[in-house]
């Protein structure tokens, strides 16, 4: 299959529409991450993601709405929380889990009831979505287990020959998914994001839960309340290691390493590069959480196209979004972490 890139345009996103409600995968942009649609009520359609992706069929997708119209396709019950938490933050990167309705695809909840479902804030992927007229189910648009996309050309490093069109809608400015909060019980953070814990409480106006796999491994056994996170996700080919402590104890410990290993690179904050030893790249300024999680994932490419075998990341202070770029890097570095002093 060849892959068309257009930049979104009425025509284009026309076209993406025509796609999508012939049960055709378009990859599109969102303010998170690149998305991977398709139509959320089409059994088939929705099949298609998983093969685009290489998806295990446990994880579940989530479905985007244009306006909250379209609420009554995709959930069964709309509770006060929701309603509160959908006021505050829709249009945004926030991902509410509740009970599904029937006529949204059994694969889109992987096994599960529940549903999650959000409203992005970005102009392109409110029209692909009004001109389809349909809830579209879209996980990120990267291959399962890649670093998310938050450009169009890093959607065609993945799914060239895979999809038939990608709309280019330019960079992602958030950078990370979106915070996933499940509403099926206590409100509890399944996923951090941009919508930060803090922000969570004081529009609910109680406090929000996190959920243990916010901060840790998730469970090896036994079952887990957001199945995609106990995947190896946001994963460079390159091994990553975490390193806790200041930049100069950062700088003796990746000069040491280089000596020991080839193809040592580090993943440092804006403005270190020239203080370290060995090729780095910088992923966001160091007291912004908000840049280290707009240059994340575009990071992590760059360091797998220039070959990079072991990357040491400084480790991100953890406060605000913080918490999120924390959450994807651990993961990526399937929690390895280094303390230097
Ligand atoms: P992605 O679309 O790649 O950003 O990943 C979607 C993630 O959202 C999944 O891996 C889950 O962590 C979470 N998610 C989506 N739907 C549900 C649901 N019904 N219950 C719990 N978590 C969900
Ligand atoms: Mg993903």
């Amino acid at each position: 299959m060849e892959t068309q890139l257009l930049m979104a345009s009425v025509k284009a996103n026309s076209l993406a529409a025509q796609l999508l409600r012939t049960g055709q995968v378009v990859a599109i942009p969102t303010e998170t991450v690149y998305g991977l649609a398709a139509d959320a009520t089409n059994p088939a359609a929705v099949q298609r993601i998983f093969e685009a992706k290489g998806r295990p069929q446990d994880n579940p997708l989530i479905v985007h709405i244009a306006g909250q119209e379209m609420l009554a396709q995709v959930v069964a019950a709309w509770p006060p929380a929701a309603k509160r938490l959908a006021d505050a933050f829709w249009p945004g990167p926030l991902t509410l889990v509740l009970p599904r309705a029937g006529g949204i695809a059994p694969a889109v909840g992987a096994g599960l009831a529940t549903v999650g479902v959000r409203m992005p804030a970005h102009p392109v992927a409110l029209d692909i979505i009004a001109r389809a007229g349909v809830p579209l189910a879209a996980p990120s648009a990267n291959r399962s287990g890649r670093p998310s996309p938050t450009t169009a050309a890093h959607v065609l490093q993945d799914m060239a020959g895979r999809i038939p069109l990608v709309v280019d809608g330019g960079n992602s400015p958030v950078g990370v998914e979106s915070t996933v909060v499940s509403l099926a019980g206590k409100p509890t953070v399944l996923r951090p994001g941009f919508v930060t814990p803090a922000e969570l409480s004081e529009a609910l106006g109680q406090e929000v839960a996190l959920a243990p796999s916010v901060q840790g491994p998730a469970e090896e056994s036994g079952p887990v309340e957001s199945p995609g996170v106990k995947y190896r996700h946001y994963a460079p080919k390159a091994k990553l290691t975490l390193v806790e402590g200041p930049l100069p104890a950062f700088a003796a410990f990746v000069a040491v390493k280089s000596t020991e290993t080839p193809g040592v690179y580090a993943m440092c904050f804006t403005g270190e590069e020239k203080t370290l030893a060995v090729p780095a790249v910088p992923y966001g300024a160091e007291d912004d959480p908000k840049t280290q999680a707009a240059g994340l994932f575009a990071a992590l490419r760059q360091l797998d196209e220039a070959g990079a075998q072991q990357v040491y990341a400084r480790m991100p202070a953890g406060g605000g979004v913080g918490l999120a770029v924390r959450n994807r890097l651990l993961r990526a570095a399937q929690f390895r972490v280094e303390s230097e002093t």
